[in-house]
C-alpha cells in the first residue's frame, strides 16, 4: 500500500509540463540536442525548440500523449499557433487517418493527481532509455527534487537519477 496525501495539481502539471517537454526534445533531436522543426523543418538546438502540441494542451488527456507531441520552432509553435496546416499533414503521412481521428474524437478528461504522478514516472522512464539524455540531466535532477519535495514519489531506480 502507497500512502495517499493530497498533492496539489496545478505544481504537478507544471512540473510534467517541464519533464514531457523535455522527453520531446531528447526524443526528436539527435545526440548533441539538434533537431528539425516538425512543420518548418528548419534546424534548432534543444534549447530553441519547444514541446509542440497538434491538439492543444487545453485537452488534457492528449497534453502528454507522445504522438499528440512533436518538436517545433518557437515561430511555428508560438507566433504561428502550431502551424497547424503543416503539422496535419505532418501527421497524416507519420500516422495516418486513425491517430487523426483518435486525437480528433478524445474526450476532455481531468487528470487527477495520482494520473499526473503516475505520468512523471513514465517519463522519467522514457527519457532514461534516450541516449541523448545527458543533455537535460541537471534539468532533470531540478525538476524531480521539486516533485519529491511536493509530495510525489519515484518509483524506479533509473540511471538518470543516480
Ligand atoms: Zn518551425
Amino acid at each position: 500500500m502507497t500512502k495517499t496525501k493530497f498533492i496539489p495539481i496545478r505544481p504537478l502539471i507544471k512540473l510534467n509540463d517541464d519533464l514531457f517537454s523535455i522527453y520531446i526534445r531528447l526524443r526528436d533531436t539527435d545526440k548533441n540536442g539538434v533537431g528539425y522543426c516538425t512543420t518548418c523543418h528548419t534546424l534548432h538546438s534543444f534549447n530553441f525548440l519547444q514541446c509542440g502540441h497538434y491538439i492543444s494542451r487545453d485537452k488534457k488527456s492528449l497534453r502528454y500523449d507522445a504522438k499528440n507531441c512533436h518538436i517545433q520552432c518557437i515561430r511555428c509553435n508560438v507566433f504561428l499557433k502550431g502551424n497547424y496546416p503543416a503539422y496535419s499533414a505532418f501527421m497524416q503521412k507519420v500516422y495516418g487517418n486513425e491517430i487523426l481521428n483518435f486525437l480528433n474524437t478524445a474526450k476532455h478528461h481531468k487528470l487527477t493527481s495520482f494520473e499526473l504522478i503516475a505520468i512523471f514516472n513514465d517519463t522519467l522512464k522514457k527519457i532514461d532509455l534516450l541516449p541523448n539524455k545527458h543533455l537535460a540531466l541537471s534539468r532533470i535532477e531540478k525538476i524531480t527534487k521539486k516533485f519529491i519535495e511536493l509530495g510525489g514519489n519515484i518509483n524506479n531506480k533509473m540511471e538518470i537519477l543516480t
